[in-house]
Order: C-alpha cells, then sequence, then structure tokens
C-alpha cells in the first residue's frame, strides 16, 4: 500500500515541483497571442480565413498525409470520417472498448452501431487478434458484405484508438480489415505525433482523426481533423463540412444534407501557433517519459512505454498499479496533495447506452480499467527567476 505514496514522490521529483501538478495544461509560449490578434485586426474570425488553409498545410506536413481537413473537433472529424467509409444507418462498426467516449458516440452519430472487441497489454489498442477473433465467432461473409449472425446487420467499418498517443498495431488491424473487406478508420485523437516506424498514427487507413480539444498536445481550443490520402475522400469531406456548398459567386445553392463542421479561422489561428511548437512540445514529453521509465522501474511500478518500433508523443503518461484497491488509494493520495491524476475511463461496454451492443471477450480492457492511472505529462515551461 506505500506504493500510493511512492508514486507521489516520483511525480514530485521528475517535474521537480512541490506546488500543484495539473493532469495536462496547455502551453502558450509562441505566436498564439499575436496570430489570434490578428484574426481579430482581418475580421475573418470565422469558416473563412488564411489561418485554416495554414493550419491545413502545416499538419500535411507534420503527419505525411496528402490531404487534411479541419472540422470544429475531434468528434465531428470522426463522425465526417465514418460517413466518408460509407458507414450507413443500422450497421456496426467494429471499435475498441477501453476508449474516451467521443469513439463510440460518432459511431452512432453516423447512425450505426459500435460493437466492441478487447485491446493489447503493449499498445492498449485494438488488438488485431480480437478483432479477427470476433470476426470469426460472429460474423459471416455474404454477397452484400460482411454480416454480423446475431443481428443480421453489415459490418462496415472498423475504428482503433491510439490510446494516449501509443501506436496500436495498424499493419495487423489494416490486414485483417483487408481480408474481411472492412473500411479502416483510425482514432488518432491522442497522437499527434506519434509514428509506427515512418508512418504517422492515422495515416495508414482510409481515413484516420485528429483532436485539438485544450486538454491535447496542440490546442486550437476547441478543434479536429480528418486526414485521407484519398483526393475524391477529401474533396467531399471539404464539400460536406462546409454545408455542402456549390462555389459561386453569390448563389446560395447546396448539393447535399451537409454539415457546418468547417474549424473557424480564430481556432486555427491558435493551433499555427501551437504546431510552431510541436517539436519542443515532444522533446520535453518523451524526456518526462524517460524519467517517469527509470524511477518507476526502480519502484517497481510498471509504467507504459512505447511498443517497439513506435515513437509515442506520450500525451498521458500512464502507470499500472497491482489492484483496483491501490489504483484507488493511489488517486486517493496524489489528488489530496494536488498531484492530478485519473483512471482510465470507464470501458463503453459498462456505460449505460453501450451496456447491450455486441462484443467480443474484454479481459485486458476490464484489467487495465481497474488499475491504470495517468499521471502527470503536460509540457512546463521554466517559469523565468
Ligand atoms: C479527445 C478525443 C476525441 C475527440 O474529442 P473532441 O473533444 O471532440 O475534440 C476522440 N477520441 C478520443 C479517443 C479522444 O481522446
Amino acid at each position: 500500500m506505500t506504493r500510493a505514496y511512492d508514486v507521489l514522490k516520483i511525480v514530485r521529483d521528475v517535474y521537480g515541483s512541490h506546488g500543484p501538478l495539473p493532469l495536462h495544461a496547455p502551453v502558450f509560449a509562441g505566436n498564439e497571442m499575436a496570430y489570434v490578434q490578428s484574426t481579430i485586426e482581418s475580421t475573418f474570425v470565422s469558416s473563412v480565413g488564411a489561418y485554416v488553409d495554414r493550419f491545413e498545410q502545416m499538419l500535411a506536413e507534420l503527419t505525411g498525409a496528402a490531404y487534411v481537413i479541419a472540422t470544429t473537433n475531434g468528434t465531428t472529424a470522426l463522425h465526417m470520417a465514418l460517413l466518408l467509409a460509407d458507414v450507413a444507418p443500422g450497421e456496426l462498426v467494429v471499435t475498441q472498448s477501453l476508449s474516451f467516449v467521443a469513439t463510440a458516440n460518432a459511431v452512432v452519430h453516423a447512425g450505426a452501431l459500435p460493437a466492441f472487441v478487447d485491446v493489447e497489454t503493449t499498445t492498449l489498442g485494438m488488438s488485431p487478434d480480437a478483432l479477427s477473433e470476433f470476426l470469426q465467432q460472429h460474423c459471416e461473409r455474404t454477397d452484400g458484405g460482411v454480416r454480423h449472425r446475431e443481428s443480421g446487420r453489415r459490418v462496415a467499418a472498423c475504428l482503433p484508438m491510439h490510446s494516449f498517443g501509443l501506436p496500436c498495431r495498424i499493419d495487423e488491424i489494416a490486414d485483417v480489415c483487408a481480408r474481411w473487406g472492412l473500411a479502416l478508420v483510425e482514432d488518432a485523437a491522442e497522437a499527434l505525433g506519434s509514428r509506427r516506424d515512418t508512418r504517422h498514427c492515422g495515416t495508414t487507413g482510409k481515413l484516420g482523426t485528429l483532436s485539438f480539444n485544450g486538454n491535447k498536445l496542440c490546442t486550437t481550443g476547441g478543434g479536429g481533423a480528418i486526414m485521407t490520402n484519398d483526393p475524391v475522400i477529401a474533396r467531399r469531406a471539404k464539400h460536406l463540412t462546409t454545408t455542402a456548398k456549390v462555389p459561386h459567386r453569390w448563389r446560395f445553392e447546396h448539393d447535399a444534407i451537409g454539415y457546418n463542421f468547417r474549424l473557424p479561422n480564430l481556432n486555427a489561428a491558435l493551433g499555427c501557433a501551437q504546431l510552431e511548437q510541436i517539436d519542443a512540445f515532444l522533446t520535453f514529453k518523451r524526456a518526462l517519459a524517460e524519467r517517469y521509465r527509470q524511477a518507476f522501474e526502480i519502484a517497481d511500478i510498471p509504467f507504459v512505454a512505447e511498443p517497439p518500433h513506435t515513437h509515442a508523443n506520450y500525451w498521458l503518461c500512464a502507470i499500472l498499479l497491482g489492484s483496483e484497491a491501490e489504483r484507488d488509494l493511489c488517486l486517493e493520495v496524489t489528488n489530496d496533495a494536488g498531484v492530478m491524476t485519473r483512471p482510465i475511463w470507464d470501458p463503453m461496454h459498462t456505460l449505460p447506452m453501450f451496456a447491450q451492443n455486441p462484443r467480443g471477450p474484454l479481459p485486458v480492457t476490464e484489467r487495465m480499467a481497474a488499475r491504470l492511472v495517468n499521471i502527470p505529462s503536460g509540457v512546463r515551461i521554466e517559469e523565468p527567476a
């Protein structure tokens, strides 16, 4: 039971701070004020403006995605990505139970139903074996695509998530999707700057999405982005997220039910200033994670380190306690002392609105949900003396 106090001491030592420590606070140390002010001075604060284009361009360069479409948040990015992957009302999307609720919510926003499979201990992301097993045990190939036997629903897509910025085994997941003919959409909301080998998270599947919420690595206040290498999908993404308006100098012609999902220029201005600092953010966070890793190794507390062949952004660092009771004591001791720690999300299959959804066995999800704790992981810029 003393390990709860070890955690508190290690976090304080690693940050070199006796004051309160947030889980992940944004840092505005660059051109944020100047860029935001310039949008106000230009009056282009809304859905048209140079910063939106620049933000998309910077993201394309950073991630290697051929096309990036900025959106109002990560949830709307996912919603749109699923529609663009041809997910239709009443269909199933296979995702992981261990995720932030937005992943499963977006599936429902797209009219579909999430089915849950297990994650792996090493990546905390979707297990390709659990995905394959779910498809083999519960689904069959038909002329109209893959069908879930018990419900008769078509399985439209697979939606893995790169938990805490740790890249999941996306190549193996893509292989399973290719064998079954499922569209692959990646929730890379937490994984800006994370790579497996040289490939950025969210750029393997047909579509991938990012989030720029205030607690993410880089923030636009609220914001998101869709990534794709397909020019036809990219054009459709831009069209549908901007009310499906047919370009014309003055006419209001719309040729589909569109969405108002375009990121405002005001938010994009903040995002451009944040992306200019991403290398410094990543350097800080990777060094922090390495210091945590060494300290927790000495204390014999498992630290969730990046899997082999990956380069993680360490958005949120995580440790694994020995039991649910030890996890709870750790949360109490640290939060009482002003060091903000959090348990992982309640798994989706335990929430009332998803309790009846189709699912495979979830032993790793349940073990992680009971024992994992996120520890302070934010970038700290030294206060001038
Ligand atoms: C943050 C996040 C999102 C998107 O959240 P928004 O607040 O809508 O930007 C989606 N999925 C995961 C896993 C997330 O962590």
